[in-house]
């Protein structure tokens, strides 16, 4: 199975993403998650990326498809994979498109959890509180939502138009978002 999450940030693409991973015995490749843990390990990668996301902007698309490219070749990727963070920009889905050509694959859906801004600044302002991500700050947290709004809420029409979207509300219990999504996948 090889699916993309997409979806603001606050709006749970993580949290379900490694939940249904587990689940169906794939990878679960979050780039936000790579790109942390290279900048807590102060990679050259990581200290790419570092300015970029402290202020809630995107890394740039050349650093972020090499980053890419590379990991959906490990071997654990081979059986399918869930991709949560990517692609966040057109350049991006054109990038995506040619490696899984290359690979002579397809992707078999495309997740929008979805959810409204209040409930995401709720969620991110708690987070905050909880873990103390240096990008889920009030500023930061506002610019990375309006960032999503320019470029990547295009993507939704962008994968909508091909025909392989699944819209799914994030609202309400993990378990029940879980269940939704469980059951949106095996159709
Ligand atoms: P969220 O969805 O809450 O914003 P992520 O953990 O997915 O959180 O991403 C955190 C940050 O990592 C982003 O704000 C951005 O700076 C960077 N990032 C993650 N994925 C991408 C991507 N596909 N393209 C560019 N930058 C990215």
């Amino acid at each position: 199975m090889r699916v993309l999450f997409m979806g603001p940030p606050g709006a749970g693409k993580g949290t379900q993403a490694a939940l249904l991973a587990q689940r169906f015995g794939i990878v679960h490749i979050s780039t936000g998650d790579i790109f942390r843990a290279n900048v807590s390990q102060a990679t050259p990668l990581g200290v790419k990326a570092k300015s970029f996301m402290d202020k809630g902007e995107y890394v740039p698309d050349d650093v972020t498809n090499e980053m890419v490219r590379d990991r959906l070749t490990w071997d654990d990727a081979v059986a399918g994979f869930i991709l949560d963070g990517y692609p966040r920009t057109v350049a991006q889905v054109l990038e995506l498109d040619s490696m899984l050509a290359d690979a002579g694959v397809q992707l078999d859906a495309v997740i929008e959890i979805t959810a409204n801004t209040d409930e995401l600044v709720e969620r991110l302002s708690k987070r905050a509180a909880q873990q103390g991500r240096s990008d889920d700050t009030p500023d930061v947290i506002r610019r990375r939502l309006e960032v999503y709004t320019e470029s990547t809420a295009p993507l939704i029409e962008l994968y909508a138009d091909r025909g392989i979207l699944t819209p799914i509300d994030g609202l309400g219990d993990v378990d029940d978002v879980t269940a939704r999504l469980v059951n949106a996948l095996a159709n």
